[in-house]
């Protein structure tokens, strides 16, 4: 067994249905206990379990905390951070698509995977939702290294057959059987899950829908992970595209939602259609820093809860301009903020973490520190930089401190990653 001593901070509960003040765990000197693969104690250190173990001292200077969920990003996009200008339907054809098509190239999908799971590992994102390309062996490689690193993934390829240019096309048997031969090949190997992933309703004939759907039905504990109501115009789109349907109808139509199905954004979605996902159990990713990005509108978090629907946070790389799950709080407290609600930092944390474990369905497993489950878990370097060691000492409570970190930490706070009681990724 291994002990770990500092200072541990985990959300165990939605503090957006409890008291916020029950809705976590915090030592000021704590212990964490690891045997194997999983969690088998986490308490106050003078509780600590006399048994023998190898310890490891932290002290106070060291907050322990879950590693960090993105619900939702594009690994081919690392490259184009930053593409400004436009919004999301500009965007993707003056950007997105050549930026896509470059990785019918092996060599150059290896390269970018390698930078994009160091990233995210640098941020602390111990597990994600990934879109890929519609390459079938680009999306391999994506698969390969999160499997080498030890990552818990969740990758699709994405599936498409209009509105985009020729090379990012395919037809819908094509799709099909690249999907199925990757999702027999990946899903449910080791840490890492299949996502069927049509990249939207505008670049999908009723006909690839109808592929995705048999998949789903063919293998119905595989996740389907897509986006939705973004951008008006995007919403327009789909109207005159599937003129019969409201957006969330064209999915579940072809029976593409369930409590495994994740779709991106939620910006624009009528009362109907957020009853329709509720109904489903189908979860929302919001991406703040990506909303905010191109413009595409503000999240009503509140109401969409209120609605029923699990909310995950997501950066939504390349629309997003950062793997920072820190930035992705940051934002969502500010996205929230204009429209006159104060989020406090157990809420943000817990999207970050717990919550975003829930969207993925992963929560029994990972999201939080408490025995029994997987030993996934940050420890986070609270004299990183000046700035964050002035904030941190001068914190008045465990709220004050994850607000500092919330608002000042970045990479260099993300001292060391352990997924499943491996260590995956050290700055020491
Ligand atoms: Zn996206």
């Amino acid at each position: 067994m291994r002990l770990f001593r500092g200072r541990i901070f985990s959300p165990i509960a939605d503090p957006f249905t409890v008291d916020p003040a029950r809705s976590y765990v915090y030592y000021d000197d704590g212990y964490l206990a690891v045997d194997g693969d999983r969690i088998t104690g986490v308490g106050a250190w003078r509780d600590v379990p006399k048994q023998s173990s190898t310890l490891t001292q932290l002290g106070p200077d060291v907050l322990i905390t879950p590693g960090f969920v993105d619900t939702h990003l594009h690994a081919p996009q690392l490259e184009m951070i930053g593409s400004y200008g436009g919004d999301l339907l500009e965007w993707l054809n003056r950007y997105t698509f050549p930026t896509e098509a470059k990785f019918s190239d092996p060599k150059h999908a290896e390269m970018v995977a390698r930078i994009f799971f160091d990233e995210l590992l640098r941020n602390g994102t111990l597990c994600a939702l990934i879109f890929s390309t519609i390459h079938e062996r680009a999306t391999g490689t994506f698969f390969e290294e999160a499997e080498r690193r030890g990552f818990r993934a969740i990758i699709g390829k994405t599936m498409m057959d209009r509105n985009a240019p020729p090379a990012l096309l395919e037809t819908p048997k094509q799709s099909y059987e690249e999907s199925r031969t990757l999702l027999q090949k990946w899903h449910k190997r080791g840490l890492i899950r299949y996502a069927i992933t049509p990249r939207f309703a505008p670049t999908s004939t009723p006909e690839l829908l109808e592929a995705a759907g048999q998949l789903k039905r063919e293998f119905p504990d595989a996740y389907v992970h897509s986006h939705i109501s973004e951008n008006r115009n995007e919403v327009q789109w789909v109207h005159d595209l599937f003129p019969e349907a409201e957006y969330a109808d064209v999915y579940d139509r072809y029976g593409l939602l369930d409590e495994r199905s994740v779709l991106a954004h939620g910006v624009h979605l009528t009362e109907e259609e957020l009853e329709l996902l509720a109904h489903r159990g189908t979860r929302i990713a919001h991406c703040p820093n990506s909303n905010l990005f191109l413009g595409s509108g503000l999240f009503k978090l509140h109401h969409t809860l209120e609605s029923g629907v699990v909310v995950g946070l997501g950066t939504d790389i390349g629309a997003g301009t950062t793997p920072s799950m820190f930035t992705a709080m940051s934002d969502a407290y500010k996205v929230q903020q204009v429209q006159g609600v104060s989020l406090t930092p157990f809420h943000l944390w817990y999207l970050a973490s717990l919550g975003g474990a829930r969207a993925l369905s992963l929560d029994a497993e990972s999201g939080s520190l408490e025995a029994g489950k997987s030993a996934d878990f940050l420890q986070l370097d609270l004299k990183s930089t000046p700035l964050v060691a002035l904030r941190s000492e001068r914190a008045s409570s465990v709220e004050d401190l994850l607000a500092g970190l919330i608002f000042t930490a970045d990479d260099r706070v993300v001292r060391e990653c352990w997924i499943a009681g491996q260590l995956v990724a050290s700055r020491t």
